[in-house]
């Protein structure tokens, strides 16, 4: 009331007055718009602003509307063209960001026949329990492949419950509970569409299966085993997109991909991939064979099981219960006038021996072996009873590596490092400018990670070395009691310059190098 008041018997409206004032700031704003605006020819710019200086947002306006009129004619896209991509595309992201909960049901689940998990479970007397169980089963199948799961477990808790569990990048995660009944129906149905023995609770078992949603197939191998509180499943999810990778996807440098390169280009000699299970081994190996041209080189693998499918190779699977082993088929292969060898893993010194043989006699042969380091696979292969000569002549690459975790991109954050940790750093010749920390976000499930990269150490065996190996017992000594030290080393050092270029954080090589 006093207000009112106070503005009537003022003698001029202080309304009008801060309109009159903002019309005439946004007008020698846009003047202002106008004089840089290349959408105005440079003969009409005066004359534009002194239009611009009485009605300058109308103006504005006009040139808005002209340009959109002028773009879309052209196919380009306007002002509010190019405003609406933006804000689609923003919504995309979000949406893309996202994780998808709900997976994808229209998947089937086939065995090694073909014939769908539909016609070979559930034909017993209650269908609507059947359908039920069907229906789970493909679930947790299509939910383990949206979320990138490299093993499905599933296992009695206690008498009444079962949980399923999925690995992804490394870690176990719970996904489901079920009850007891339930859960045993769903490990019948694994069993049944991976052609195993469903009667048989006990005896560990296994068997395969894939499945199919549109184009895409996937491949699982299941295995089995009579535990406390009823039967355990452990599925593994084999990596069908290993046969695309190139070396550098896999998390190689520049350098480590020229060694890799010069090495695959001679026409024999073995590079061996070590490391603990669980570090893309396999990985790398596929990775190695897809740079090889296997139109002109002829390319065997022997493999257990067979991942990826390489077109133009020839790929063997080991079968121990049909006694096609590693060691027998490597010597069938031998006799199909090979290349290039491809040798799933070195478990025993027969497998070894032939294999080096093979790499000494023309045959570039590529392994992996299961140990910590360059220098325990030395060290493991001694000790299986391969002699120093022959490992010595035989070897020209040795790769050994971890799987690091990488930071999530839509939420890492720049880590707070103490003065000696930077200190520190510098003196290694890193910046400590890129060094992230782990969130977590919707999209990363809160972990602050997503997906994985290999960090490697590579070994060229010279001239130097293969002479030390065959002669010098000092250094047998070394490797067994320093070798694997050193190696670590190199593996934190090519770890931290991953995190230093931002790829992963330092409490992730400490967890995975140590
Ligand atoms: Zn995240």
């Amino acid at each position: 009331m006093v207000l009112s008041f106070a503005i009537v018997s003022l003698p001029f409206n202080p309304v009008k007055l801060a309109f009159l004032v903002a019309w005439v700031y946004l007008c020698l704003y846009f003047v202002q718009r106008v004089q840089f605006s290349p959408l105005v020819p440079e003969k009409y710019k005066p004359t534009a602003n002194i239009v611009t200086l009485f009605v300058g947002p109308l103006l504005l306006l006009i040139l808005l509307i002209v340009d959109t009129i002028k773009k879309s004619a052209e196919g380009k896209g306007g002002f509010f063209e190019i405003a609406r991509q933006q804000i689609q595309k923003a919504l995309a992201d979000r949406r893309s960001a996202e994780p998808v909960r709900q997976a994808d049901s229209t998947i089937s689940l086939l065995n090694s026949s073909g014939s769908e998990l539909k016609e070979i479970y559930g034909h017993g007397d209650n269908k609507g329990q059947a359908r039920h169980v069907l229906f789970l089963t493909e679930q947790i199948i299509a939910n383990a492949l949206e979320q990138r799961a490299s093993d499905i477990l599933i296992d009695p808790k206690d008498d009444a419950t079962y949980t399923v569990r999925l690995r992804i990048d490394g870690f176990l995660r719970t996904v489901k509970q079920l009850k007891a009944d339930t859960c045993k129906a769903i490990v019948n149905s694994i069993k049944a569409v991976s052609s195993m023995d469903i009667s048989e609770k006990r005896r560990p078992q296994d068997g395969a299966f894939m499945a199919k949603r549109g184009e895409e197939t996937a491949s699982f191998r299941v295995a089995s085993a009579g535990v406390l509180n009823g039967e355990k499943l452990s599925i593994r999810v084999l990596n069908k997109d290993a046969g695309v990778f190139a070396l550098a996807d896999v998390g190689l440098t520049k350098k480590q991909c020229a060694v890799v390169e010069r090495a695959i280009k001679k026409p024999s000699g073995m590079i061996l991939i070590c490391g603990p299970t669980g570090s893309g081994k396999t990985t790398t190996m596929y990775a190695i064979l897809n740079q090889i041209d296997r139109l002109t080189r002829n390319v065997i693998t022997v493999e257990d099981p067979i991942e990826a499918v390489l077109p133009e190779a020839s790929q063997i699977e080991v079968n121990p219960r049909a006694d096609i082993t590693f060691a027998k088929t490597l010597r069938s292969i031998l006799r199909q006038d090979p290349d290039v060898i491809c040798v799933g893993e070195i478990r025993d010194e027969e497998t070894a021996e032939i294999a080096l043989r093979a790499s000494q006699t023309g045959h570039l042969v590529l392994a992996t072996i299961h140990c910590d380091s360059n220098a325990t696979a030395l060290v493991r292969l001694l000790d299986l009873g391969v002699s120093p000569l022959l490992l010595s002549s035989g070897l020209s690459l040795l790769v050994s590596q971890r799987l690091l975790r990488r930071l999530c991109k839509r939420c890492k954050r720049r880590a707070r490092l103490t003065q000696s940790l930077i200190q520190e750093l510098r003196k290694k010749g890193l910046g400590h400018k890129h060094i992230f920390d782990a969130a977590g976000c919707k999209y990363c499930s809160k972990t602050g990670y997503f997906e994985r990269t290999a960090v490697c150490d590579l070994l060229i065996i010279t001239d130097q070395i293969k002479e030390n190996i065959a002669n010098n017992k000092a250094l047998v000594t070394e490797l067994r009691t320093q070798g694997n030290k050193k190696d670590r080393a190199n593996l934190r050092w090519e770890g931290l310059k991953k995190a230093a270029s931002g790829i992963t954080s330092l409490e992730e090589i400490k967890r995975v190098v140590g």
